[in-house]
């Protein structure tokens, strides 16, 4: 923690950071999303013609240039991404639009808290729809509530969207991607169904309509302390799961509201201007490295699922300066980095107990441990996090990591 709510990334979180990053660029791109980048900073007009910029309040952060020019850092960008399609779209023949960005938010949060979970600088993935009519946007809205599904399954994470309010950015459809931890901030009252769903098995054509997922995702119960009614639970007692969650994603399709604040128009098929129906939608990036930690953890340390983790293998010499020892880890390294493989080389001058609980504690999916009684005996040990210790060839370890 460099400040209250803004972090440095070291090396480790770093690399899981870039890797739900990665994932998340994926997932946009197949839905046809295209990436752009937007400034951190604003100027102060656009949200004055949207009419946000006095009821954002204090978790907006202000800042005045030397011209006195109102200036803030972004908690958001529906201004921004208005200002530049209405700049640059004119027709209804160029749409559907879907912009999406990856970068860094700042929201003065009251109480930063949780770690990077509620960051006041954030790192969030955006992105902005934009539709000619609303049945159109409903078909954008679809996309991206079923691509949200697989964003997070691929981080072996369990996505239960839930009915939302929408909040300062104002709407009526709506949801949020909760994801179950036992530290999360809300309570979280489901149907015990949702722990059997996977969403990686879903075929998804962005083409086809999407309602008939979205309907299967929906229909379970699910709701969070703020919505759940214990009196009026359509979910008998036996079938209710309760546990704690944390939010990983919000949608909203919030029809012309900044559309026509802003005048962004396009001609429509009968050359009339008509107000551009958006949506917009944000995946908490940076919230996401705490939430997939708090969410697969031991006794021992983190356990990150193989999508996310910050190396696939953790390479212990456990008597280094050894030349026999030196010699197999050296190799097994170095075809490993030659077969692309991710790994992580503990050559420190430490003794093996500490190297086992720190890798344990790290969390990385594979570990092979080199001593020399095994490479006298022409073996390494190898061992799924969480698993049990075998002991193979070196060959055999490696034919097993590629
Ligand atoms: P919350 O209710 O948790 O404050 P929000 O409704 O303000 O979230 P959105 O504006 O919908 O959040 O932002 C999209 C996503 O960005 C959220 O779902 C969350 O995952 C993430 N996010 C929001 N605020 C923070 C924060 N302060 N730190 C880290 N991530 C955040
Ligand atoms: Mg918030």
């Amino acid at each position: 923690q460099t400040a209250a709510g803004i972090y440095s990334w070291l090396p480790l979180g770093y690399r899981v950071l870039k890797k739900i990053e990665q994932i998340v660029r994926e997932e946009m791109d197949a839905t046809g999303a295209q990436e752009i980048l937007m400034p951190t900073i604003q100027p102060a007009e656009l949200w004055q013609e949207s009419g946000r910029y006095d009821d954002y309040g204090k978790e907006m952060l202000r800042i005045t240039d030397r011209h006195e020019r109102g200036l803030l850092y972004g908690p958001t960008h529906e201004e921004i991404v208005t200002d530049i399609f209405r700049n640059s779209v004119k027709s209804y023949r160029d749409l559907p639009q879907n912009l999406y960005q990856i970068h860094w938010k700042f929201r003065d949060e009251v109480r930063p808290r949780f770690g990077v979970m509620r960051g006041r600088e954030f790192f969030m993935k955006d992105n902005y729809s934009f539709d000619i009519d609303a049945e159109s946007a409903r078909h954008s809205y679809n996309k991206m509530f079923v691509s949200y599904l697989r964003t997070y399954a691929r981080m072996g994470l369990k996505p239960i969207p839930m009915q939302a309010d929408s909040g300062a950015i104002g709407g009526d459809m709506s949801h949020e991607f909760i994801v179950l931890a036992n530290t999360g901030e809300s309570a979280v009252y489901c149907d015990s169904a949702w722990l059997d769903t996977d969403a990686l098995a879903l075929e998804i054509d962005f083409e086809n309509d999407l309602q008939p997922i979205v309907d299967k995702w929906t229909e379970l119960y699910a709701a969070t302390d703020d919505k759940h009614d214990p009196e009026n639970c359509p979910i008998d007692a036996a079938n209710l799961f309760t546990g704690r969650g944390i939010e990983v994603g919000h949608i909203f399709y919030f029809g012309t509201k900044y559309s026509v604040a802003m005048g962004a128009t396009v001609s429509d098929d009968q050359g009339k201007d008509v107000p551009v129906e958006m949506g917009s939608y944000g995946i908490g990036v940076s919230r996401l490295v705490g939430a997939i930690i708090e969410a697969n953890y031991d006794e021992n340390g983190i356990v990150w699922p193989e999508s996310v983790a910050p190396f696939k293998v953790g390479l212990m010499n456990l008597r280094s300066g050894d030349d026999a020892c030196d010699t197999v880890c050296e190799k097994l390294y170095a075809d490993l980095n030659k077969a692309g493989v991710e790994a992580l080389y503990d050559e420190r001058d430490e003794r093996a107990g500490v190297k086992f609980a720190e890798m344990d504690l790290i969390g990385l999916p594979w570990q092979v441990a080199v001593g020399p009684r095994g490479v006298k005996a022409g073996t390494v040990e190898i061992k799924r996090r969480g698993g049990e210790r075998e002991e193979i060839s070196a060959e055999s370890a490696l034919a097993r990591l590629v």
